[in-house]
């Protein structure tokens, strides 16, 4: 089956100071916690967001500036996939729980989905989150490729 829409990509630039959503469930917030930790001095060289419970304890348990959004069972993950789609984030730390159902388990797999449609780095546990951190990309200016939203627009509403 042919498949018509367009791939045409495009050149997005992830700034330097990298603005970066941490996110935990919440048999994971042990562990994002103490992996913040380890990393609290990079990380408060980038503009941090997260869902509103992990943002909150990052700032209480660890003195990191954190924009808290709402709760992911609340529509947290999803304000996230929209800042994706605005392409207002950079980087995505998601902590999910392989062993436990959440009630808002669609929304997880929208995030998860988005970033995987705009091209977002995303680390899902501690070796991840590793990797990304010592990148050497991490506090550069880097182009990242994209899909092309305004030929997707076009090709569906051309001749
Ligand atoms: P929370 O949300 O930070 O408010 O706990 C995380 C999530 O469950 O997606």
């Amino acid at each position: 089956m042919s498949d018509a829409r367009p791939r045409r990509q495009v050149q997005r630039t992830l700034p330097a100071r990298k603005r970066i959503a941490l996110i935990a469930h919440d048999g994971k917030k042990p562990e994002l916690l103490a992996w913040i930790e380890r990393w609290k001095d990079t990380l408060a060289q980038h503009q941090l967001l997260g869902t509103g419970t992990t943002a909150s304890r990052v700032t209480s348990e660890l003195g990191l500036e954190v924009e808290g959004l709402m709760s992911g069972p609340l529509g947290g993950d999803q304000q996230i996939g929209a800042r994706i789609a605005e392409q207002r984030l950079d980087l995505l730390i998601f902590f999910w729980d392989p062993f436990a159902p959440q009630p808002h388990d669609p929304d997880v797999k929208a995030l998860l989905r988005l970033a995987a449609l705009w091209n977002i780095p995303v680390a899902t546990n501690v070796a991840s989150a590793d990797f990304m951190l010592s990148s050497p990309h991490l506090n550069k200016a880097i182009e990242i490729d994209i899909i092309d939203a305004g030929a997707w627009v076009n090709h569906r509403t051309g001749p």
